[in-house]
């Protein structure tokens, strides 16, 4: 039993050993997504300043098309003015005038406020065009140095494969699914030292007489308190 237990926790070690690898290859995909998404919302964004940019060009030429017709009808009723006859028709005149002379006067406040909208919306987007620039490099920096990396993992993952392969041989059928399936039902821990009493799998103490037998290594021990695979762990191992 001895050595099954040591084959064991050999078998533990490789397995944590994969299980490291597993969780860095994908962190490193999650923080590239994180990314990736910043860099969409930032598009997103972007976008819309440019949207907003081409309505208010839009708007823009109307007023000004309509402050020219505008005019061209204030230069005609002037003009008409010169030759009336009655004073209704001079008052007729001049109140249409006065219309198209207002009218005029808040299609000049609409474009005053549509060239200050569209002063600060070419600043902000040039800000994030610009951080979407930096943002952008970053990522593609990023991805190949992720892309060695994940090469390197994957190499790595592959080798401990091959240990594991050799390591589960030399465990006993039976004691291998039991490992297996708290493992699964553990995350990924089954086989976990005993120090001083305590189980440090669950952090908590085992019963004395277990502990004692656990010292032995003659029989394959199970935590009361998690269910996990004990060996004894001395504190220099
Ligand atoms: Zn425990």
């Amino acid at each position: 039993m001895k050595e099954q237990i040591s084959d064991l926790r050999e078998l533990q070690e490789v397995d944590l050993a994969i299980d490291r690898i597993d969780v860095a290859i994908t962190s490193g995909d999650a923080e590239l997504q994180m990314q990736r998404e910043a860099i969409e919302k930032r598009q997103g964004a972007i976008a819309e300043f440019l949207a907003r940019l081409g309505s208010g060009t839009e708007r823009r030429q109307q007023l000004e098309g309509e402050i020219q017709e505008s005019q061209a009808l204030i230069k005609d009723r002037q003009n008409k003015m010169m030759k009336v006859q009655t004073n209704r028709e001079y008052q007729s005149l001049l109140k249409e005038i006065e219309d198209a002379k207002n009218a005029n006067r808040q299609r000049e406040e609409e474009l005053i406020k549509l060239m200050e909208q569209d002063e600060l919306l070419h600043k902000k987007n040039e800000e994030e065009s610009a951080i979407l620039g930096g943002e952008e490099s970053r990522l593609a920096v990023e991805t190949a140095s992720r892309e060695e990396a994940a090469v390197k993992l994957a190499s790595k993952r592959q080798k401990l494969a091959k240990e594991r392969e050799g390591k589960v041989k030399k465990v006993r059928a039976d004691l291998l699914r039991k490992y297996e399936q708290i493992r699964a039902k553990r995350d990924g821990l089954a086989m976990v030292g005993v120090n001083r009493g305590v189980c440090y799998g669950c952090y908590m103490n085992v019963p004395p007489q277990l502990y004692n037998e656990l010292l032995r290594e003659d029989k394959l021990h199970m935590c009361p308190t998690c269910n996990r695979l004990l060996f004894y762990s001395p504190d220099n191992d």
